[in-house]
């Protein structure tokens, strides 16, 4: 392989690896309503493939600043860059830079390289000594490092090439995924209106739900405040996501009682109706 075509198997890496980190990003650490909807939708299936991608982008990082040989194979590693070419004998100077480059991205690298070494590849016996915490700065330093290396890299062998690591649109899956999930009547203005119909003293009420427009009988405790029964018809309505903050008035059919507005708070799991 020429310099130039690992030079390209590099660039693609990174582009790569940029989709997988731009769409954590996009998911997991940027709208705290992205993550609200998702643990709404599907806490534990979310949760993994955020262990996933966030463990993924690592090994990732670690691949492209590998040695220039593991285990007697030769890597598509910065290393293996430098190697194909040839400045050790040919261009002792610039050896000399791009060695001491190398030398700055691996040292950018060391935490992500830790967890790769001691958790990731291989599970370390001693689990006493802690791993560096999985930040997402550990992680853009890296990347950052590895992208000023192949800048320069790249500007010293294709001087009237100019290289870039923005890819446009690479989040549009994940965005694509989260207009579906957010695609809800309880989005759009303006809000329904969904009642709680009883009569004074009994406790069969009727939920009219405005998200859905469905009907059904719940049981109404104005005085403790609780309705599993609301709950239980929010976890599986179509008109909600279930992160959202649903207000609710119950109405006495007969005007006994004057009309009381309640919150359900979908994300606070504990069951509690917070009166007005
Ligand atoms: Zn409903």
């Amino acid at each position: 392989m020429t310099t130039d075509e690992l030079l390209e198997q590099i660039t693609t890496d990174i582009y790569k690896l940029h989709y997988v980190w731009d769409t954590f990003l996009l998911l997991f650490a940027s709208d705290k309503k992205n993550v609200d909807v998702l643990n709404a939708v599907g806490s534990g299936f979310f949760a993994m493939n955020q262990t996933l991608m966030y463990d993924d982008v690592l090994l990732r990082i670690n691949r492209i600043t590998d040695r220039a040989k593991v285990a007697g194979k030769d890597t598509a590693s910065l290393e293996q860059l430098l190697h194909l070419t040839g400045w050790r004998r040919s261009d002792p100077a610039n050896w000399k830079i791009f060695s001491d480059e190398l030398r700055t991205v691996k040292s950018a690298c060391r935490e992500c390289r830790a967890h790769r070494n001691r958790r990731l590849s291989h599970k370390e016996l001693d689990q006493a000594t802690p791993l560096p915490p999985t930040t997402r700065k550990m992680v853009e330093t890296a990347i950052e490092a590895v992208e000023r290396f192949v800048r320069l890299f790249n500007r010293e062998l294709r001087p009237d090439v100019e290289i870039s690591f923005v890819v446009t649109n690479v989040t549009g899956h994940a965005e694509r995924l989260l207009r579906h999930l957010t695609n809800r009547r309880s989005q759009k203005q303006p809000p329904p209106e969904t009642r709680i119909l009883y009569v004074k003293g009994n406790r069969r009420a009727e939920l009219q739900c405005g998200f859905c427009g469905e009907t059904e009988v719940v049981g109404y405790y104005p005085d403790d405040r609780t309705s599993p029964h609301v709950r239980l018809h929010f976890a599986k309505c179509d008109g909600l996501i279930g992160c959202e903050v649903v207000m609710i008035e119950a109405v006495e059919r007969n005007g006994a009682e004057p009309p009381r507005t309640f919150l359900v708070d979908l994300k606070d799991k504990s069951g509690s109706l917070t009166q007005q």
